[in-house]
């Protein structure tokens, strides 16, 4: 019987050439009952995880490999490929060193590397010669001469040997190859070389190239018709069985034995682990298990005082313990040194995921929540039978973040020091515009097939085929990987030279490299990551310290917080939560009032409810109500109560996965956090039903109903990979009380934090500075006179900074301090002159109020602005002096001169110019609709601020529409929706009637109709 294993084979990791999923690649192989599979994408092993883990799966052996582009060193135009397979370590190391030398030669996105840089870097790597564009085939087809073929064949078999060089023969069909094949494979007898077959495997099934044609369009930017040369001639590019290929090579059998061989060769297997961490030097030479120890020592004397609880020794002692088996004690050192040098430079940082489960991890300042008073568990993080590297994630503040990135890489060196890519996908939108521009399809068809959803397109009478061969094609484009991305934090420090470890290459930023991995794939193959991340709200809060520190005169130490004021707790009941981190969105906003947070483990449980897990579960309102004691608690099996208690029988926090697979299914811990883990990833059907079989299976075990056991797993199902575990909660928590406590106590300095580190959280800073009114603060122009660059509270209001103005950059608002700083502005052409600011910038200037503070009016400024005759480096201003009498404008024509220079308003709100016209015809305000039972129908106008429609809500769109008052929740049902859907997206101000909705103190609008006109 004929056997085969394909050794050349791309998967869509090839980028935009290869029309199959590593896994799907890997299935098909199992089909053909191929005994091995080979990943050779080009220039990367960006897809070899994914395939390592789909060939376990399906018990075939993973041969890890790519094809490299080279170039001759004295003609660099001259480019070939090279098929490389790793057998041993050495050879996974120098693959990893040649993709990352080609990477880093070429722009980003490619790789080729000059030939002589293969000298010495051939050791454990298995070459096959290549394919048509492989050095001697390609001589070979462009008829050069024996001797010229010869010396090219002789140099690879100087630099790999005998053993470890074949030549590659390929049969598809083409013209030439029937010359081709036999000149090979004459070349390689000459030579006493093996030959071996490969397909070139581009795609899984035959049906794939067309697939594959599509992506050759989209990287070379050209419609199908047009690519007629670039595409491959037939769709003989697919994994093809033993006897297919048999058939292909009929003089050939060795060359077909010999892919066992090859095969059986290549049987490294990737390992690393916590060997691959630069050591850390301790002070003395100290052990790194004695030095953090002795640092958590001193730790419990900063966190607890004098007299520390007898049980932090005990914890302290069991987590240490624990730590040392597992051989940690150095990774934990790494961690505490980038947050010690965080905190010494006054960045606010804090540790967030399953690491604030930990003690040792307070200890270390790393994460801000005592694990002691907060009931969180440290087998979530880390267990004896779980020795994987735990993630420390750190959030720091997002403007500063770098300095702590750059602080690593001089710590460690750039050659130790990379970040995790991303892959930025295909999404059904991105699909549809660029398979619709490869079928040469008009504008017109691609936006409306992109537009709307692929199921929805029946109407359309032209180009019903080409209509449905585009759905069809996007459909299978999804989710492909399109081009690199760097991913926001996620760092990897190696001991050794990241090269050897796993390839690098040049990231969009100057001077930073990304590894070829993302985060999923690095974490899967057990290579540590720090993850250095940017949260601005962290960077809010530490300003809104450091104002309000400012406004008292001495510092304000925000850890010492004790999380228990009433107050803080009854603004966030009452839904007084815009801009206050977590709870601020419109469902937290309905949700909280009829909660009622009173403790901070309340605030825990809100962040997490709120989350497209329990949404999806159904789980939010019977847990409202269950609170509310409307309904007793009830659990599925009496067996889920102790896991469940808590949280009133639903499942909220992934801890609780694992604790209700122990109770009802017997599984161990280590189970349970492989169905967390494959509950949370793509691509996993198969891993889950395989769980949900020995689920069911350990449930009637213990005599639980099978019908009970699949009701539970499918909660565990729709609960999925989005929950919180209980430990990242409670650090989150802890921003969201004091991000709290600041809106309540000082709440000019934390909106004007808020207001200078905007984008973030979920409002708009047109809509925090209304909050900011409505609260009863003022809001001051930015002002030429009185502002600084950044938003700071004045005499208990705001005063906007200059930086709010739109085209005044730093440096331009940096000129205007300098001069103000030696002399005030005596007027308009004081300024003008002594500034130089361009024309426009001053009119923006004018029109923000911030040239109010000579009591000019408005009109006037710009009138003499234009009578100013004046470059803005020009030498002299020439003034004519005419004075003129303008009507000043009105307040709501200056709101709207306000709003569109700056983005937001300090005057009033729009809707109270409306006011009094509205009321007199009967409209409500957002304070009347509040007080309003259920059923009413009334009519209701505000200036649209979100909108929003997630996808879980089946069609339903929410918008919040906003008045002098407040918010007014709007609720629109999908027909609705369907009729208005113009008016919707094209007005800002929107008139809505409908019938009103009470859910406790909350209350929405359902709306019946929408119009754009006042
Ligand atoms: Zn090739
Ligand atoms: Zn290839």
């Amino acid at each position: 019987m004929t056997a085969y294993v394909e050794l050349h084979c791309h998967s869509n990791f090839s980028l935009l050439d290869g029309a199959s999923h590593p896994e799907d690649l890997v299935a098909r192989a199992a089909e053909l009952g191929l005994p091995a599979l080979a990943l050779t994408d080009h220039d990367a092993v960006y897809g070899a995880v994914r395939f390592i883990r789909a060939a376990r799966e399906h018990n075939i052996q993973p041969v890890l490999g790519a094809e490299l582009t080279f170039c001759a060193d004295d003609r660099p135009e001259n480019i070939f490929h090279l098929t490389l397979l790793v057998e041993t370590q050495a050879g996974w190391h120098n693959l990893c060193y040649l993709i990352s030398r080609g990477r880093a030669n070429a722009p980003k996105g490619s790789a080729v590397l000059p030939f002589s840089e293969l000298v010495g870097c051939t050791e454990g790597l298995i070459a096959l010669s290549g394919c048509r564009r492989g050095e001697p085939a390609a001589a070979l087809l462009r008829g050069e001469s024996q001797r010229s073929v010869l010396s090219i064949a002789r140099r690879y078999l100087r630099l790999f040997g005998r053993n470890r060089f074949l030549v590659e023969l390929q049969r598809h069909h083409l013209p030439g190859d029937e010359l081709l094949i036999p000149r090979l494979a004459a070349l390689a007898s000459y030579l006493k070389l093996d030959c071996v077959v490969t397909n070139n495997v581009h795609y899984a099934l035959p049906d794939g190239h067309r697939l594959q044609d599509m992506l050759v369009c989209i990287r070379h930017g050209v419609t199908l018709d047009d690519a007629t040369s670039m595409r491959r001639l037939n769709s003989e590019y697919y994994l093809k069985s033993a006897a297919e290929m048999a058939v292909l090579f009929p003089d050939h059998p060795t060359a077909l034995e010999n892919t066992l061989t090859i095969a059986d060769r290549c049987r490294f297997e990737l390992r690393y682990g916590l060997q691959d961490l630069p050591p850390f030097a301790t002070p003395h030479g100290m052990s790194s298990s004695a030095y953090l120890h002795r640092l958590c020592h001193e730790g419990v004397a900063l966190r607890y005082g004098p007299e520390p609880p007898a049980e932090v020794f005990e914890q302290l002692t069991h987590e240490l313990a624990v730590i040392e088996r597992a051989g940690l004690a150095n990774y934990f050192l790494i961690v505490w040194d980038i947050v010690r040098f965080a905190r010494q430079q006054g960045i606010p940082c804090q540790g967030r995921g399953s690491a604030a489960g930990s003690l040792v991890v307070y200890l270390l300042f790393i994460s801000p929540i005592d694990p002691l008073a907060h009931d969180l568990v440290f087998e979530r993080f880390l267990s004896d039978e779980r020795r994987a590297v735990p993630d420390i994630d750190i959030d720091f503040d997002a403007g500063r973040r770098e300095e702590v990135i750059q602080y690593i890489y001089e710590r460690y060196g750039e050659a130790h020091t990379a970040m995790a890519c991303t892959f930025v996908t295909f999404q059904r939108r991105s699909a549809v515009r660029d398979v619709g521009k490869a079928l040469g399809l008009s504008p017109e068809v691609i936006e409306s097939a992109a537009e709307r959803g692929a199921a929805s397109g029946t109407e359309d009478t032209a180009d019903t085929a080409a209509r449905a061969l585009l759905d069809e094609l996007a459909e299978q484009l999804h989710d492909f990987p399109r081009h690199l991305g760097i991913h926001s934090g996620g760092m990897i420090v190696t001991g050794a030279p990241l090269m050897g470890r796993v390839p690098t290459e040049p990231a969009t930023m100057a001077d930073r490299v990304v590894v070829q991995w993302d985060k999923d794939a690095l974490e899967e193959i057990g290579l540590v990551k720090i993850d250095v991340l940017g949260l601005r709200m962290l960077s809010a809060v530490g300003d809104a310290a450091a104002l309000v520190a400012g406004s008292l005169g001495r510092p304000v130490d925000l850890d010492a917080l004790p999380f228990t004021d009433p107050a803080v707790y009854e603004m966030i009941a009452s839904a007084d939560t815009v801009g206050v981190f977590q709870v601020e969105s419109r469902a937290q906003a309905q949700m909280l009032p009829r909660m009622r947070p009173a403790n901070f483990n309340d605030i825990v449980v809100a962040i997490s409810l709120i989350r497209p897990g329990p949404i999806q579960g159904n789980m939010v309102h019977p847990f409202l109500r269950r609170r509310l004691g409307a309904e007793p608690v009830a659990y599925a099996h009496p067996l889920l109560e102790p896991a469940l208690r808590d949280t009133l029988g639903v499942i909220l926090f992934q801890e609780q996965v694992l604790q209700v697979a122990r109770d009802l299914a017997g599984f161990s811990a280590g189970q349970g956090e492989l169905l967390r883990r494959a509950l949370g990833a793509k691509r996993a059907t198969e891993a889950i039903e395989r769980f949900r079989a020995s689920f069911i299976d350990g449930a009637a075990g213990q005599g639980v109903p099978r019908e009970t056991a699949e009701r539970v797993f499918e909660q565990l199902l729709t609960f999925g990979g989005y929950s919180f575990a209980r430990s990242h909660a409670a650090a989150f928590a802890v921003l969201v009380y004091r991000s709290a406590w600041l809106k309540r106590y000082h709440p000019a300095e934390f909106f004007s934090a808020l207001l200078n580190n905007q984008p973030m959280g979920f409002w708009n800073p047109a809509v925090l500075v209304n909050e900011a009114r409505r609260l009863g603060m003022a809001v001051f122009p930015a002002d030429v006179h009185l502002s600084t660059a950044e938003c700071r509270p004045e005499n208990g209001g705001i005063r906007l900074g200059l930086g709010y103005v739109k085209g005044l950059g730093d440096d331009l608002i940096r000129r205007i301090l300098d001069e103000r700083a030696m002399a005030s502005f005596a007027s308009l052409d004081d300024f003008c002159r002594r500034t130089r600011l361009g024309r426009r910038l001053v009119e923006r200037l004018i029109l923000a109020g911030a040239m109010d503070g000579w009591s000019v009016p408005r009109r006037e400024l710009l009138w003499e602005l234009g009578m100013l005759h004046y470059r803005e480096d020009g030498l002299d201003l020439a003034w004519e002096r005419e004075v003129m009498e303008l009507p000043p404008l009105s307040a709501a024509e200056a709101m709207l001169a306000e709003q569109s220079v700056m983005g937001l308003s300090p005057g009033d709100h729009v809707m109270s110019f409306y006011r009094s016209q509205l009321r007199e015809r009967g409209f409500l305000g957002s304070r009347e609709l509040a007080a309003c039972v259920t059923g009413l129908q009334v009519r209701v106008a505000g200036l649209l601020v979100v909108h929003q429609s997630p996808p879980t809500a089946k069609g339903f769109h929410f918008l919040t529409l906003e008045d002098e008052d407040g918010m007014i929740n709007v609720i629109v049902r999908p027909k609705v929706y369907e009729r208005f859907r113009s008016v919707i997206r094209g007005q800002s101000l929107l008139v809505v009637v409908g019938v009103t909705q009470r859910e406790g103190s909350a209350s929405n609008l359902l709306a019946d109709c929408v119009l754009g006109t006042l």
